[in-house]
């Protein structure tokens, strides 16, 4: 992992960012195939797992877990919308249960999650505990993101629509890039940091095709535990990756006309919400549906 000095240098200079507008919205008109960083993670991952996803559209029901994440994302969206001052940890906190309220009154799953006000009084000392992590990792009275909660969409030579939700985008004034992940679960052992980092590559790579500039900084923070995962990437690195989505697109694209969707058992299978219907489970899948949906993926 490369945590040089060059790293160091890029989070320096991008301490202090000006603000610039820019969240792009999706365009809902017909086009060709299109691929999200998710959605090729889960056909890396195990392509029953995408085809479950992907082809059958199963529904997934939140878990606290998720719910967590969806409320940590929303506050610290919320968290720019104030004047850069008042970004402290107590007006954090004070965003979570009127974002929560929100979130639970658009998804009534969400609130359902919990049998009482003891249950989820608990849950949310967690979500807050993660609020104040935060506050350890950067402050945010000193930056200005450039857009938040980003939808980004290019399409390559190939015709293959890549696409995805960023997190955050920030531009510094000498107007390097930094793409920023929240994440709320554990942060990777070593050996998984290829696969965390494929996401940033990703959509660094949209970037790149976007604004014709490689982003000067990867940066995924590990909210739960107070880490952050840092990395400059360079064109071969966004080449290199092209390359491996144009072939994990290509391996999507034969399961599909064959039909052939090989489940790919892993310690993930614990966490797997389709576990019942996995042969390796002694499940069946469901009939694959008569018409596959034109599109490979959604964000
Ligand atoms: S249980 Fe495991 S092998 Fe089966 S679909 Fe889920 S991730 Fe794939």
């Amino acid at each position: 992992m490369p945590y040089g000095s060059r790293v160091e240098e890029t989070a320096a200079i991008l301490d202090v960012l000006p603000g610039t507008p820019g969240t792009e919205a999706p365009v809902d008109e017909p086009r060709g195939p299109a691929l999200s960083p998710s959605r090729a993670a889960d056909f890396m991952t195990c392509p029953l797992l995408y085809r479950f996803r992907v082809i059958d559209r199963l529904p997934e029901p939140p878990t606290t877990a998720t719910a967590r994440g969806t409320l940590v994302h929303a506050a610290l969206e919320r968290l720019f919308d104030l004047p850069a001052a008042e970004r402290t940890p107590e007006a954090a906190r004070a965003l979570l249960i009127p974002e929560w309220d929100r979130l639970a009154a658009e998804e009534p799953e969400l609130a359902a999650l919990f049998p009482d006000e003891a249950a989820r009084g608990s849950w949310l000392e967690s979500t807050i505990a993660i609020m104040d992590t935060y506050f350890t990792l950067e402050d945010p009275r000193r930056l200005e993101p450039a857009a938040r909660e980003s939808y980004v969409e290019t399409t390559l030579d190939s015709g293959l629509r890549l696409r995805g939700y960023i997190d955050r985008l920030d531009v510094a004034p000498g107007g390097e890039i930094r793409i920023v992940d929240y994440k709320t679960g554990r942060a990777p052992r070593e050996a998984y940091e290829a696969s965390a980092l494929f996401q940033m590559k990703f959509y660094a790579l949209v970037i790149w095709r976007l604004r014709g500039q490689v982003p000067r900084l990867l940066q995924l923070m590990y909210l739960a535990e107070g880490e952050v995962l840092r990395y400059p990437p360079d064109e071969s690195d966004l080449l290199a990756t092209e390359r491996k989505i144009m072939a994990l697109w290509q391996a999507i694209e034969r399961a599909r006309t064959a039909g052939d969707w090989r489940p790919r058992p892993s310690k993930l299978c614990d966490w797997c919400n389709h576990k019942a219907l996995c042969p390796e489970f002694g499940g069946t899948p469901p009939p694959l549906p008569p018409a596959l949906p034109p599109e490979g993926g959604g964000a």
